[in-house]
């Protein structure tokens, strides 16, 4: 046997440094025990740490995370992590006043950008306490090829220098954690592509100086009324936006709101019994989630709105997920995915009164604070949209 200096090095490369990208080479850091090297490739410097969704390049301080503080862990043996890491260790040294002495409880909204930071520091930190020989070495380019050769990999990169010609990097083992695809580009844009005013991607670099350089007056057309068109108009409102907005929906389908006093409670509600019969199948994941959903809705009452009730169901659930398909053969998973989605959505019907399930966890530390999120928009009084398809 080797002495654990005696043993070659090896090289694992994880190409694109967003979130599973910088995830996965902290674990690797983390767990390994012989020597290694871990080149960690990112094209932006902008989203090295967060990608697309928590990255510098494509947030600002006003997007939120869709998940309260107290789930957003970076590692599932510590769940506290995140808190303690943004209450005591974060530097906050370039953090606006507005969240400079936010105290994070269980169920805060956190700006996504922050999570980033987190990502980030947790990583470094993996690199310094390391075992000797496993070390990382972060590298600025894009991936764009990759050969196997003899038990290992040949990965040709363009370094980000200008001036540098395309570079090459053995590996003995390849990640690959490029993310989200390329946004769609839709058959009309030749005709606007060249306009400085027009913008097909708003997390890319670039966009937000269109966004901070628009005449605060000027009407704006969003395409699409998904979660981007939210992200976009609180872009825009950030960069002090006066002007209409207006979202066109090809499908007619708009976010709700949260109710105007909306707290980011974390509800505990009880292990779903249909998780202790012995064998799972896709079928009756979804006749134990529907009961397990009634149930909650007829014993603890709903006590809010339909959909936050449902929303609430959902988050308290997340930590059976894993077990969930660890346990569900893969054609199952597939065919619960493809096909099963209305299993999970709220029947329809009028909420019925009563408490909420389960205990409720420690509120927000700090001030209350509204989320521009992924799923919701924010529990303003006043609608930051008004478009065709907009309530209200
Ligand atoms: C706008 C937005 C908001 C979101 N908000 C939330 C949220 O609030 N909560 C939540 O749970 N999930 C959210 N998500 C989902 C979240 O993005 C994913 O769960 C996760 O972050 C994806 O991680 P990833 O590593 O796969 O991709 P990314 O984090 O995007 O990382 C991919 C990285 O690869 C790099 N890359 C790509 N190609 C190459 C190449 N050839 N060479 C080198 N580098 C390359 C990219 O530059 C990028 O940095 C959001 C997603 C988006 C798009």
């Amino acid at each position: 046997m080797h002495a654990y200096h005696d043993q070659p090095r090896r090289r694992t490369v994880v190409v694109g440094g967003g979130f599973s990208g910088t995830l996965t080479a902290t674990r690797l850091l983390q767990f390994a025990d012989t020597p290694m090297e871990i080149c960690l490739l990112e094209r932006d410097d902008g989203s090295r740490y967060g990608g697309i969704a928590f990255g510098e390049t494509g947030t600002t301080w006003d997007h939120m995370l869709n998940i309260q503080a107290g789930r957003i862990t970076f590692g599932r043996e510590r769940p506290e992590d995140f808190l303690e890491w943004a209450n005591e260790e974060a530097d906050r040294t370039g953090w606006p006043q507005r969240w400079k002495y936010h105290v994070f409880g269980v169920s805060c909204v956190v700006p996504r950008r922050i999570y980033g930071q987190y990502l980030k520091e947790r990583l470094h930190g993996a690199a310094a306490d390391a075992q000797p020989g496993v070390e990382l070495t972060l590298l600025h380019g894009e991936a764009i090829d990759l050969t196997p050769r003899g038990d290992g990999f040949v990965l040709k990169y363009t370094p980000a220098d200008p001036e540098a010609t395309a570079a090459t990097l053995n590996a003995d083992h390849v990640v690959l954690a490029t993310g989200h695809l390329e946004p769609v580009y839709r058959p009309f844009y030749h005709r606007v592509q060249g306009s400085a005013r027009f913008v097909a991607d708003p997390y890319a670099a670039g966009a937000r100086a269109v966004f901070d350089a628009l005449d605060p007056d000027a009407p704006v057309l969003i395409v699409g009324s998904a979660l981007s068109a939210f992200d976009t108009v609180v872009s825009l409102v950030g960069a002090g936006h006066r002007g209409q907005i207006t979202i066109v929906s090809r499908g007619g389908h708009m976010h709700g709101t949260y109710p105007a006093d909306h707290q980011h409670d974390i509800w505990s509600v009880r292990r779903p019994p249909f998780l202790d019969d012995e064998t799972l199948t896709a079928g009756s994941v979804v006749a134990g989630v529907r009961a397990e959903y009634l149930h909650l809705r007829e014993t603890a009452g709903v006590g809010c709105d339909e959909g936050v009730f449902a929303e609430r169901v959902m988050k308290a659930w997340e930590p059976y997920v894993i077990e969930l398909l660890q346990r569900l053969p893969p054609g199952d998973v597939r065919m619960l995915l493809a096909g099963a989605a209305p299993a999970v959505e709220p029947p329809g019907g009028t909420a019925p009164a009563g408490g909420s399930p389960g205990a409720h966890l420690p509120r927000c530390g700090g001030r209350r604070t509204w989320s521009a999120r992924r799923r919701r928009r924010p529990p303003c009084g006043e609608p930051l949209l008004r478009g065709p398809d907009a309530p209200g």
